[in-house]
């Protein structure tokens, strides 16, 4: 899908970037509606989210040869995760409504770029060793993260 591709890798971009430009957003709100009809949110703790992470940063380290300073846990505002160049990985505590796989998918995401910080070939050479489909994720992280948002926006 030409559009996503132009608009791939969210994760460490801005969202807004997406939703500034009409045609992209037209065709991705149409998009979600469509996929969002198949989709539900899985429920867990931040408590079970933290365990999960860690055991995959362990597992991930061994895989890729790189190590992880620190985690933090919070609440962000345009992405799923970030790691930073002093190698401490952000975890969006929203990751919380995801499925197992795309928790996985986006944690191996963020620790190849302690290998390629760019959305390169070689990046995404990287992580298709282990994501063989990443373009289908990258698409179903899109549609969580506006059902979400939606979804917590009715919740009081
Ligand atoms: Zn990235």
């Amino acid at each position: 899908m030409a559009w996503f591709k132009k608009a791939s890798a969210f994760l460490c971009t801005e969202i807004q970037l997406i939703l500034s430009q009409p045609d992209l957003r037209a065709r991705f709100i149409n998009k979600t509606l469509e996929d969002s009809k198949n989709v539900i949110l899985y429920e867990r703790t931040v408590k079970d989210l933290r365990e999960l992470i860690e055991s995959l940063v362990d597992e991930y380290s061994n895989d890729l040869g790189v190590s992880i300073n620190r985690i933090f846990f919070r609440r962000m505002k345009t992405k799923w995760a970030s790691c930073s160049p002093k190698r401490n990985l952000t975890i969006n505590t929203l990751m919380r409504y995801l499925p197992d796989d795309l928790i996985r998918y986006i944690v191996f995401h963020e620790m190849v770029h302690l290998i390629e910080r760019r959305h390169n070939e070689r990046f995404w050479g990287l992580i298709s060793k282990k994501f063989e489909r990443y373009e289908k994720m990258e698409e179903r992280l899109f549609t969580y993260w506006f059902l979400i948002h939606k979804s917590l926006e009715y919740r009081v």
